[in-house]
């Protein structure tokens, strides 16, 4: 006996929440480059959203040790009390207000953390303010938790640095949660101190939620500063939601650690939905990411030391591509340039663009419709000195011909 057409394709019918998710543009394109170096082409790949360091040796041991101390068995399903406990020592350290444990809790990467809170605090048709250019998941996660996404463009000639102006005549009655990415992935631009201030005071007058995703908070240049809602004073405790990552920082993203920090009572909705979830991160991970946090930090200034003089050399290449210009990445380590000047009949949009770079230069990039703004591309520079040379080497070829017609 077998099921009919019919009832083949209701049986595998998708529910519609999952239906409206589209799949990651950032996987999509080193699923794009692993396609063909697989056929032997000599792809350089400027999508990787990952430090391309080892994870610091100090912390690769810290999870060997928990393996041989047998640390391998559930842990609360917050985390372990001693990284919460890192956690909220990092904040109240660093903004000089006050956390306690269970303001805390430990999750699988930033991602399931960020995705815990939004199915935590969102009912159907609540709203959540997204400044573009945003981080891919933010509105397939707003979502998939019921609400919707309101995007913001941020402005090119502001160097994409969020305005609280604009970002207030954005908000209605049904504004939930405002989304604040610094460093952001992909601008690079960092939000300054009299912004978050109105930020802050914006979202305590209105009374609606700041989500800070601050995954790249170590990695900001000099001349830049990394700045939190939380700079106004204790007050701003009860509109923040800080979401935080080892991924980045420690060159961790494979060890999936990711944290939140905020009211008490939202951190303890999310830790219920993780009960029944995921429960705990993996334990020897834990162990890993409280090495990170609590050991020598010289490897987090290190890699910020190359990625800065990567940045440095990359991105007057990069102004100089024709047809290309390109806005200083103040933090993380995504150059995002504006390559609309490009676009034509046969290449009008950036995933066009990026299908010819990849065809043409065998170089990859991603489109910055994958980020809520077309127009442009997201190029990664952690990467080698030398794949990002002969990188620009390619787009300039690739550019030039393009300009020439
Ligand atoms: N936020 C931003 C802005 C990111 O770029 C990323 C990773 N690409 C994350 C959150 C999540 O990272 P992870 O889950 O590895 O902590």
């Amino acid at each position: 006996m077998s099921i009919s057409p019919a009832e083949k394709s209701d049986l595998l019918r998708l529910s519609a929440t999952v239906s409206q998710i589209g799949a990651s543009a950032t996987l999509a394109a080193s699923e794009k480059a692993r396609q063909l170096r697989a056929q032997g082409i000599d792809v350089l790949d400027l999508g990787p959203g990952q430090p391309d360091f080892d994870t610091p040796e100090s912390i690769r041991n810290a999870g060997i040790q928990a393996i041989r101390d047998g640390r391998t068995r559930y842990t609360p399903a917050a985390g372990i009390p001693e990284l919460r406990e890192a956690v909220a020592n990092l904040y109240t350290s660093r903004e000089g207000v006050s956390y306690e444990t269970d303001e805390t809790m430990i999750a699988a990467g930033g991602k399931q953390a960020l995705h815990n809170f939004f199915m935590s605090v969102l009912d159907p048709g609540d709203e959540v303010i997204v400044p573009t250019p945003y981080w891919v998941s933010i509105p397939e996660q707003v979502k998939l938790a019921g609400g919707r996404p309101v995007t913001v463009d941020t402005d090119e000639a502001d160097g994409f640095e969020l305005r609280a102006e604009t970002i207030a005549t954005a908000c209605t009655g049904r504004t939930r949660v405002i989304v604040l990415n610094t460093p952001s992935n992909p601008s690079g631009a960092v939000i300054g101190g009299d912004e978050m201030r109105k930020l802050a005071e914006l979202a305590l007058e209105r009374g609606i939620l700041l989500l800070v995703d601050e995954c790249y908070a170590t990695l900001v240049y000099e001349g830049a500063e990394h700045v939190t809602p939380l700079c106004v004073g204790d007050q701003a405790k009860d509109v923040t939601v800080m979401c935080g990552s080892c991924s980045k920082s420690y060159a961790m993203t494979g060890w999936r650690i990711g944290y939140l920090a905020g009211p008490r009572e939202i951190i303890g909705a999310c830790v219920r939905l993780q009960g029944h979830t995921t429960s705990n991160p993996a334990s020897v991970s834990q162990y890993a990411a409280l090495e990170a946090m609590i050991g020598d930090q010289a490897p987090v200034r290190d890699m910020l030391a190359t990625f800065a003089e990567r940045r440095d050399r990359v991105l007057p290449r990069i102004r100089a591509l024709p047809g290309v210009e390109c806005v200083e990445p103040k933090g993380a380590f995504y150059a995002f340039p504006n390559v609309s000047a490009l676009f034509s009949e046969q290449y009008p949009s950036s995933a066009e663009l990026a299908g010819y770079f990849i065809d043409h230069a065998h170089v990859v990039t991603v489109p910055g419709v994958a980020f809520g703004r077309d127009g442009f591309l997201r190029m990664s520079y952690a990467t080698s000195m030398e794949t990002l040379e002969r990188s620009l080497d390619r787009l300039e070829t690739a550019c030039s011909a393009l300009v020439a017609g």
